[in-house]
């Protein structure tokens, strides 16, 4: 048994000021875990962004051929293409093929 003379109680504040840091110490470390399941979040949503976006490009490309590209030159560069697909078939198309980019551009 523990005798209550020697049982003394926590100074006033003493303990609110434990808690409180604790408490502190808590939101920190989730605060930090929270940006971390944040960061890589980000990072896991841009980079699907990101390859979505080539993936279908890469994709949009590979819809019209090299011919048909150069076949269009003109009407492309004379802003004549009349279907928002095509021209961003088009677009895509350069965008990953260096010799039709060079023939646009020439
Ligand atoms: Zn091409």
């Amino acid at each position: 048994m523990s005798d209550p003379e020697t049982w003394s109680p926590c100074p006033s504040g003493e303990l609110s000021k434990l808690q409180k840091s604790l408490e502190h110490d808590i939101n920190r470390r989730s605060r930090r875990r929270f940006l971390a399941a944040g960061g890589v979040f980000f990072l896991a949503t841009g980079s699907l962004v990101t390859w979505g976006i080539l993936e279908s490009n890469s994709r949009y490309a590979h819809k019209i051929s090299c011919r048909e590209v150069l076949d269009l030159r003109s009407t492309y560069l004379a802003g004549r293409i009349e279907s928002d697909e095509k021209r961003k078939l088009i677009q895509a198309h350069l965008a990953h093929c260096p010799k039709c980019r060079i023939a646009y551009e020439a």
